[in-house]
């Protein structure tokens, strides 16, 4: 089921009518999502994903803007009409009942003509848990569960109504990173097999960017860039985008353009064809440093930490914007010299952005 969303806006009112300000939670939010893709909706805590993730399920109103399911207009249905399946963080399991009382709950509420039988209701019930690998857990309570088997009991309970589109607000936050990275393998895995429109929201970039068909980054409401994992990564729209993706995160340096040449510290680093003389702030990602006897960038030593296949090098330079320059190199890196390191740049991974309003200058 293809989803779309139209010029999507949530205001909160101000709580306290005199000094309060409204909250713009999520700001005039245009986006399709393909049938049968999984998009990570990401960015920082209170950017709005929950609310844009509510709205889509039915469970807020928006102030404006429309939702479409396939050509549907479901703005003005309600949430149970949607055939939408909804997991939380927290995985809202009620505790008095056994895993299989949990995932046929959903079923037994079903009304009038969508009403099933007893008998189809069971199947589907252990279908679902098959599909999350708990069938063998089905009479067992929540509290004799693991975190991630709960979440998967959670998961299930959302897959038995076979929702059109399933809704996951950061499923995994609770569980601990073992579980997490084994869990988000699972719902990639299930999503590829049910073949669900899913949205997957979450604020950890390598969780996003390892799952998703396609990412949104959002900031205080407003979508900041959308497209494939990697495309975003490559070319971000801003320094916002360039600094939340990527581990380790880009390093940010102070630089100035001048006759088509970046500076940093007074020197040139590199050739910018095309960019105007200006004051700039560099985007530098960790792999775009070679290590080079002869480069132009010169940082003062820390430290080289070998992580198996990489090695990280650890300096500092008087521009970077950050405490530490991190630079990932290859593993065959030897150190010449205690106190420098030298880099030249790989220019395709070096990111121009404007000093004031951040935006991308290319080059
Ligand atoms: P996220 O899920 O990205 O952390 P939310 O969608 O929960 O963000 O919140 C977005 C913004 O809207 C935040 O500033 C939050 O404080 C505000 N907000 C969320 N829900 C309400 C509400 N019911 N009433 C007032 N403000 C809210
Ligand atoms: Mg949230």
């Amino acid at each position: 089921m293809k989803v779309e969303l139209r010029n999507l806006t949530k205001i909160f009112p101000s709580r306290n009518k005199k000094s309060g300000e409204e909250v713009i939670a999520v700001n005039d939010f245009t986006f399709t999502i393909p049938d049968g893709k999984l998009i990570g909706l990401l960015g920082p805590s209170g950017c709005g994903k929950s609310t844009t993730l509510y709205m889509i399920s039915g469970l807020q109103k928006p102030t404006s803007g429309q939702i479409f399911f396939g050509e549907d207009d479901v703005t003005e249905l309600s949430a149970e009409n949607r055939g939408i399946g909804l997991v939380f963080q927290n995985y809202a399991l009620y505790p008095h009942m056994t895993v299989k009382q949990n995932i046929l709950f959903p079923l037994q509420n079903l009304k009038g003509a969508d009403k099933l039988p007893k008998a189809e209701m069971l199947q589907r019930a252990y279908e679902a848990a098959k599909l999350v690998q708990i069938d063998e857990l089905m009479d067992r309570k929540p509290g004799e569960l693991s975190g991630g088997q709960q979440q998967r009991v959670a998961i299930a309970r959302a897959l038995v109504k076979m929702p059109k589109v399933l809704l996951l607000d950061e499923p995994l936050s609770n569980l601990d990173a073992r579980l997490r990275l084994q869990t988000r393998e699972e719902i990639r895995r299930i999503q590829k097999e049910t073949g669900i429109t899913t949205i997957f929201v979450t604020h950890d970039q390598e969780e996003a960017m390892s799952i998703s068909d396609m990412i949104v980054v959002m900031k205080l409401g407003v979508v900041q860039q959308t497209g494939r994992p990697q495309e975003v990564y490559d070319d971000p729209t801003n320094l916002f985008v360039a600094k939340f993706l990527g581990t380790p995160p880009i390093n940010v340096f102070a630089g100035e353009v001048k006759s088509e040449k970046l500076y940093i510290g007074g020197v040139a680093v590199l050739d910018v064809p095309g960019v105007e003389d200006r004051e700039v702030t560099v985007g530098i990602r960790p792999e775009g440093f070679v290590p080079d006897a002869n480069g132009p960038l010169v940082c003062k030593l820390n430290s080289v930490e070998v992580m198996g296949r990489d090695v990280s090098v650890v300096s500092t330079h008087a521009s970077s914007l950050n405490p530490i320059v991190r630079s990932i190199v290859n593993s065959d890196y030897r150190i010449s010299s205690e106190e420098t390191v030298r880099y030249s740049l790989k220019s395709h991974k070096v990111f121009l952005f404007d000093r004031r309003d951040e935006t991308r200058i290319r080059f």
